[in-house]
């Protein structure tokens, strides 16, 4: 095991920091570390088309933590890409093997920050973000499936075992390094304390009524303006008070597409949109004042994720529009000068394009601290399940509210058109054994031990690239493209 060390020093975490999950009796370890290439060929129904990725095949890059323990339990972890590269995204993850093999398991489920640390700290590896990229994807898969195992090992939905976690524990697993200018472990501490209050409360609701979310299933940009209109109906039927469109491929075309999601859903029902980083920043401000008569709720990634000041540029310019951006965001330390710069209404956490949890949970705790909503980003494959555990963790025992603001323990969120909401894509849980339960436009709390990440092995068996059953059939057709895309335009 590798005994990287930390390039740069780091705030001490409280003293009292003691995990509710040590189990001293065991000796077990992680005796494998699988990977899997797993691709689903999404692109030729254009599900997921936007204007910057016009053929997506929702692919996954999988890890599997398995142990010696006689309770046979593993830990399942991935990260998402589309398409080509998957397999780059699969050898990073293999780089990390060294960390995990042979890591005692009661040490490891009890404190996955000291894990997290390592491999964010690795001095070779770190070269190539730092803290970004395919490799801190890749940290955060496997930091993802130490979560999952550690969940599963308590018996608890990931959202319950954060929010049960005492505030000390869950301040131990932060890296505040970065960004301990704007949030300290003693601020962190005190906001956790405090968003504890009325949990309990909050915790029934969430299982009683669930979470709200919005689909964005209507709107992909390869959709026709009929099926447009039908899937916009066919939400608001199924309880959505909330949808969202793909834009920014052609001004007319948009304009012609929030006309006719506007008419199919009526005034009441929001509408946002979502550009995917196509546009500079005058352009952006141009094109969102295009679709002002539509009454868009907010504009996501409208340019570059890495142009901070632009975004704030952006945000300055469209009100009432909304600014919302965070799918491609690195890491805490540039969600901490979005945050700073006034850049964002909306702040979009996703499961796996960062470290992991326990980068998250500093996210979540910038987002609390300035007061932005936080409306994860999901879709994809597997990040609907992931994410959810995040922001229902966000409501019981952080931000306490599904509404904007901060925290406030008093909140009994009711309206269904609160601030935050999760988003929901229709596509692929069938490949879970624990898929989301959407109903009625909300999202049910999971209630199976885990982070709901794993995928069941006959999917696993089908769509592992090339050697799945799918893609050994469909590689042996001499007329049909490679999903590795050379023959695509
Ligand atoms: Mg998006």
């Amino acid at each position: 095991m590798s005994t990287a060390s930390s390039p740069a020093s780091e705030p001490t975490p409280p003293s009292g920091a003691t995990s509710p999950y040590a189990s001293p009796s065991a000796a077990a370890l992680i005796s494998a570390v699988d990977t899997y290439d797993i691709r689903f060929p999404t692109s030729r129904q254009l599900d997921g088309s936007d204007a910057m990725n016009p053929d997506p095949d929702y692919s996954a890059a999988y890890v599997v933590l398995r142990t010696d323990a006689p309770d046979g339990l593993e830990g399942h972890g991935f990260t998402f890409t589309i398409g080509r590269g998957n397999g780059v995204q699969v050898a990073a993850i293999e780089a990390l093997r060294p960390y995990l093999l042979g890591r005692p398991l009661d040490a490891l489920c009890a404190d996955p920050g000291t894990l997290s640390r390592e491999l964010v700290g690795d001095s070779q590896l770190r070269w190539l973000g730092p803290e970004k990229g395919v490799m801190h994807m890749a940290i955060g898969a496997v930091v993802n499936a130490v979560w999952d195992l550690t969940a599963k090992r308590a018996g608890k939905p990931l959202w319950k075992v954060l929010a049960d976690a005492e505030p000390e524990w869950i301040v131990s697993q932060i890296d505040f390094r970065y960004i301990a200018d704007v949030l300290s472990p003693e601020e962190a501490l005190r906001m956790l304390r405090a968003g504890r209050r009325g949990a309990s409360g909050r915790e029934a609701a969430l299982l009683e009524r669930g979470y709200p979310g919005y689909t964005t299933s209507p709107g992909w940009l390869g959709y026709s303006d009929e099926k447009l209109a039908r899937r916009a109906k066919e939400a608001v039927a199924e309880g959505f008070t909330h949808i969202k469109l793909k834009v920014g491929a052609d001004v007319a075309d948009d304009i012609r597409r929030c006309r006719v999601a506007r008419e199919a859903v009526g005034p009441d029902i929001r509408i946002s949109v979502d550009a995917n980083q196509r546009w500079n920043v005058d352009e952006a401000i141009e094109w969102t004042r295009a679709l002002a008569d539509f009454d868009p709720y907010w504009i996501e990634e409208p340019t570059s994720p890495d142009d901070i000041l632009g975004h704030a540029t952006i945000r300055r310019a469209v009100g009432p529009v909304k600014v919302a951006t965070g799918e491609h965001v690195h890491n805490r330390i540039v969600f901490k000068q979005l945050l700073q710069a006034d850049a964002l209404d909306i702040l979009q956490i996703d499961a796996v394009r960062v470290g992991g949890v326990n980068e998250n949970l500093a996210i979540l705790l910038l987002a609390a601290k300035f007061g932005v909503p936080v409306c994860p980003h999901a879709g994809g494959v597997g990040l609907c399940e992931l994410v959810q555990h995040l922001a229902m963790y966000d409501y019981v025992s952080l931000s306490g509210s599904t509404d904007s603001g901060s925290t406030d323990s008093a909140s009994t969120e009711s309206a269904s058109l609160g601030a935050r909401v999760i988003e929901y894509v229709d596509h692929l849980h069938e490949h879970f054994l624990d898929p989301v339960s959407v109903r009625d436009g909300r999202y049910d709390a999971p209630r199976s031990p885990g982070f709901s990440a794993t995928m069941r092995a006959e999917s696993l068996a089908e769509y592992r690239y090339p050697e799945g059953t799918f893609w050994a059939a469909e590689l042996a057709a001499p007329t049909l493209a490679a999903p590795t895309g050379e023959a695509v335009a």
